[in-house]
């Protein structure tokens, strides 16, 4: 029923059966799901897409999955808002929000990737998901499996954001704590793979895993009407998504669904987890890893499975790079929630404060249009904001009380014009 062909080695193009594998056995190097895109582009149009319900499956033929999706179904299909008060905050002319802090079912851009993940390793017999997470996935993984009567084992850094692990407690997954960093328990994550079986959504089955990433690129060049934003803004943990969002403009040029590949994406990382930022600005093709130290909880991947590939899409594609330290990720929390309504989490943060960078810089010229990715929820890293916002004023049940507060409110905000 799909359109998927093979596994394929990025580095010697070997092709694998469409089975569980990640690594090519020859080179080493990372495999990715291929498409038969001749038959894809004769039976694929933008009408046949906007006729389909609006979540992430409407493009279910570049999606790496044999037969229906079983997983997720209702995922994806974010708004994409133009965002009028920061153009003019930022002084440019068209900028858009893609918002997946309002993705089904977790809040996070990760409900694509694992929505797809699970459904195939459903289809490979796989009866156990699990993953190594930064938060995000750990919840999505956690409620995705149990949605689909799965078992799920999450493996996360022990000193995570205490919302994201509730949000993967309260589906009744099994989560481990490790005592190190990210990195640290990714490395365990594939001895447990290779003992015990089990589909790791981003380790094992990091193939398929990978492509649902794609909807995120496919809604945007939709939502704008089928064309692509000149410039794209995305946040890197793994680097993966920034792959795949080049992918997916790509994939869209190709099939005729987009006439221009005028499109340049641009990286995000914070300042206290650079990895691959630091190899754009160096030029460098290998990425040194790092001992993460940053807010942005999410992002926070020492040694980026996916760096090498994300720093040399960022040049293919004529972008570039840059990092914010913790401090302008809080500040640019609150610009986006202030000036949008919008609560993005530390990552948000860290996109929209890098797109203010590069606005500044004249990376990104102020008259072409640019797409921010904010890709979660704030609600779930509110520990970011403590001792950063206004102290709620407290009275009595009494209008003389009120009247009163709202004589000094006044004065404080003409104070503060
Ligand atoms: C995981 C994650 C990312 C980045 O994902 P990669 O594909 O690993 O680069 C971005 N934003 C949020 C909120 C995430 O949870
Ligand atoms: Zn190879």
């Amino acid at each position: 029923m799909g359109f998927m062909k093979a596994l394929r080695c990025r580095e010697c193009g070997r092709e694998y059966p469409r089975k569980a594998l990640h690594v090519c056995e020859y080179c080493f190097g990372p495999l990715e799901v291929v498409y038969e895109y001749g038959k894809i582009k004769k039976s694929l149009s933008k009408e046949t897409i906007e006729k389909r319900p609006q979540n992430m499956w409407r493009y279910r033929e570049l999606l790496p999955i044999d037969g229906e999706p079983t997983v997720g179904r209702e995922v994806g299909f974010t708004p994409l808002i133009r965002a009028r008060n920061l153009e003019k905050a930022l002084g440019v002319k068209e900028l858009y929000i893609k918002n997946d802090a309002v993705n089904y079912p977790t809040l996070s851009f990760k409900d694509r990737v694992v929505s797809v993940a699970i459904s195939r390793a459903l289809e490979m017999g796989f009866k156990v998901a699990s993953c190594a997470s930064t938060g995000n996935l750990a919840n999505s993984v956690a409620a995705n499996a149990t949605a689909c009567g799965m078992e799920s084992y999450v493996f996360i850094p022990f000193d995570l954001e205490p919302t994201k692990i509730v949000g993967t407690l309260v589906y009744g997954a099994r989560v481990v704590g490790i005592r190190g960093t990210y990195d640290e328990v990714n490395r365990l994550c594939s001895e447990i793979a290779g003992k015990y079986g089990w589909a790791f959504v981003n380790i094992n089955i990091r193939p398929y895993y990978a492509e649902g990433s794609k909807t995120f690129g496919f809604e945007i060049a939709e939502q704008l009407g089928w064309r692509l934003p000149r410039h794209t803004v995305v946040p890197m943990a793994g680097g993966s998504l920034i792959t795949k969002v080049w992918k997916a403009y790509r994939e869209l040029h190709m099939l005729g669904l987009v006439d221009n590949m005028d499109a340049k994406v641009y990286g995000a990382q914070a300042t206290g987890c650079a990895p691959i930022v630091t190899a754009v600005k160096r030029g460098k093709e290998l990425i040194e890893p790092v001992r993460p130290n940053t807010i942005a909880k999410s992002l926070a991947i020492g040694n980026p499975a996916d760096g090498y590939y994300s720093a040399k899409t960022i040049r293919e594609s004529g972008g570039w790079a840059e990092d914010v330290s913790d401090e302008e990720i809080v500040e640019a929390i609150k610009l986006l929630a202030e000036r949008e309504g919008i609560f993005a989490e530390t990552a948000g943060g860290v996109t929209l404060g890098v797109t203010k960078k590069l606005i500044e810089q004249g990376r990104i010229p102020r008259d072409e249009s640019i797409v921010v990715s904010v890709t979660g929820n704030g609600l779930k890293t509110q520990e970011a904001l403590h001792g950063r916002l206004e102290e709620v004023p407290t009275i009595n049940a009494s209008l003389k009380d009120f009247d009163e507060l709202v004589k000094k409110m006044d004065e404080k905000y003409a104070l503060e014009g």
